[in-house]
């Protein structure tokens, strides 16, 4: 213990010696709390903090409302967090004619290259071609979605010979290759994006919790809503909260508060599940990815370069229920393993998968009965109650800034609102930096990273994993900087452990607990009760 009390001890040694006003966000959850009871009436109210919440908030809180956002577990711990890392046009889009999504999906991707360039990268995509029917095809509806994005286009797609293919992608099938296609999309890291967010959401005046469920819709006389019912998930203190506008960004959720307003109210999203795997980098070692564009069910599916190991995904799977924890289905792993091999002269086995992950797609409902879920249109759409609950429903994390500006436009045009311009399209993001280096394994704070290396050389801290390279500053970092308060939100989302090799991260949980006890002044039953917690949601991403 001794060790962590010295870590305090240096922590605050830093702080007096920086004169840093403390952001909000930064301060104790009591304080972060107290506001729900202080504020008498917050513009809007945005329940769930993922993607769309979290582009919600943003967007109200550029236009000067104040915003309060509620998530009932972690941000981004739905969906959110297990995306296949990409921001991009859509190239399947494409193919299936959406042109329109691919244009807006491609200029979100040029404004958050811009607005976020320290998480954002311009990454080239290869897909190795094996005749000349597809070499046409491919070379023509790339120049097709290099022409759509325009001027934020991030590069032109090039066909490339056999030799070249062969030289950046050294484990791709040469039998048969004829050469490549190469193009240019976006990559990221999903819950890393979310949790700069919160924090620019706090910089622009506007206030977020985690761990904060809505239990109910509070109506006037007019049965009109004017507010939430909520409950802080770690005391089980209740709380409400009165707001001119209520915004249900629930993700797969969303019918469970649609029903909360009305429980005769229609289902209004169907969900599909996407499994990844996460692999070593001899399977890709390269810094560009791979591209397949005809798996054995129609779809696409990508290897990609993320943070030194390599995501391989996805699969679209309907299911029956929404959860927080999906669990990846055995034909699922089957079929990204089978088509993988497919294409990899090193052909990766159950045995090398670091991790398996999957998340869960809300899609709106599809109009026709036999109509399939890769076929539904990943557009998003807004529905209006007639209490004025505003929900939103399906979209992608490229176009969550996007999705927000549609969702406040139609909060004021709805609600008779003098209509107040919105500011995010050209907004830098906390941690904003241009020119990071990747080969640094901080660089993802971008310009907070000078803050978190001060932390390491200012203490006798330590790697608590050399093999992720994640330092224990990284958890005093997200504990008092992130919000973080549990072990999973620091090794899923603040540091992407869990993702990258999920045995590794379980081996992680108890030094981790121990830091953060210290910190948080907990005890050392809760730090057993951590440990536990986490292994168990830790044990459903390995694979046995
Ligand atoms: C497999 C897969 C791969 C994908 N890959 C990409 C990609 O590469 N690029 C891309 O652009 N998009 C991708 N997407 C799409 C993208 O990830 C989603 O569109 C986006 O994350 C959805 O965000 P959301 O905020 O709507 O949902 P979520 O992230 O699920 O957030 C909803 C939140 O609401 C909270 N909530 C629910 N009920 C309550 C309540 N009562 N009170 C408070 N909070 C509540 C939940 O806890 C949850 O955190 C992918 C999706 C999947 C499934």
């Amino acid at each position: 213990m001794f060790h962590y009390y010295c870590i305090r001890t240096i922590l605050k040694q830093n702080e007096s010696n920086s004169n840093r006003m403390e952001p909000a966000y930064a301060q104790n959850r009591n304080s972060l709390l107290n506001r729900l009871s202080t504020q008498p009436e917050w513009d809007l109210v945005v329940i769930g903090g993922g993607a769309t919440g979290l582009g919600v908030a943003l967007d109200a809180g550029s236009r000067g409302y104040s915003v309060l956002v509620l998530e009932q577990a972690d941000f981004a711990k739905g969906t959110s967090s297990r995306s296949t890392k990409l921001v991009h046009g859509g190239v399947r889009y494409l193919a299936q004619g959406d042109v329109q999504l691919v244009r807006e999906a491609s200029i979100e991707r040029g404004l958050l290259c811009r607005n976020a360039p320290h998480l954002v990268k311009n990454q080239t995509f290869i897909i190795p071609i094996y005749s000349q029917w597809d070499r046409l095809k491919y070379t023509i509806g790339l120049k097709l979605y290099d022409w759509i994005a325009g001027r934020l286009s991030l590069g032109a797609s090039v066909f490339i010979s056999r030799a070249a293919t062969i030289e950046k992608l050294p484990n791709v099938k040469t039998e048969g290759l004829v050469g490549g296609v190469l193009y240019h999309d976006g990559q990221f890291d999903d819950s890393r994006l979310a949790i700069n967010l919160v924090q620019t959401i706090f910089e622009q005046g506007g206030h977020a919790l985690n761990y904060v469920k809505v239990t109910g819709l509070l109506k006037n006389e007019r049965n009109q809503l004017n507010g939430v019912m909520v409950v802080d998930r770690e005391t089980g203190r209740e709380y409400t909260c009165r707001a001119k506008a209520v915004v249900n960004c629930t993700g797969v959720f969303v019918d469970d508060i649609l029903h909360m307003d009305n429980p005769a109210a229609q289902k209004s999203i169907t969900v599909s599940q996407g499994v990844h795997l996460v692999l070593d980098k001899k399977f890709l070692p390269s810094e560009d990815a791979l591209m397949i564009p005809a798996t054995s069910d129609g779809r696409v599916l990508f290897a990609v370069p993320w943070h030194n190991k390599v995501v391989v995904g996805t699969t679209d799977t309907p299911v029956g229920e929404a959860s927080l924890e999906p669990k990846a289905l055995e034909k699922e792993i089957a079929f990204i393993l089978e088509n993988a091999s497919n294409y990899f002269v090193q052909k990766p086995q159950r045995t090398d998968v670091l991790s398996v992950f999957a998340g869960l797609r809300p899609l709106a409902a599809p109009q026709k009965a036999d109509q399939e879920t890769k076929e539904i249109s990943r557009s998003h759409k807004i529905i209006v109650s007639s209490s004025h609950l505003f929900t939103i429903l399906g979209g992608k994390w490229t176009t969550f800034r996007k999705m927000g500006e549609d969702m406040v436009d139609r909060i004021e045009k709805e609600l008779n609102w003098p209509h107040k311009r919105s500011a995010s399209r050209q907004m830098p993001l906390h941690g904003h930096m241009d020119g990071v280096n990747r080969n640094d394994p901080f660089y993802f704070y971008g310009s907070d990273t000078a803050r978190v290396k001060k932390l390491i050389n200012g203490h006798a801290g330590r790697w608590i994993s050399e093999t992720l390279q994640i330092h224990e500053a990284q958890v005093i970092w997200a504990v008092q900087e992130e919000m973080a308060r549990t072990v999973e939100d620091v090794l899923s989302r603040r540091t992407r452990a869990l993702l990258l090799d999920a045995r590794e991260s379980i081996r992680m949980a108890e030094p981790v607990a121990q830091v953060m006890a210290a910190l948080l002044g907990k005890d050392k039953a809760w730090i057993q009760q951590q440990v536990d917690d986490y292994t168990r949601v830790a044990e459903q991403y390995i694979l046995n």
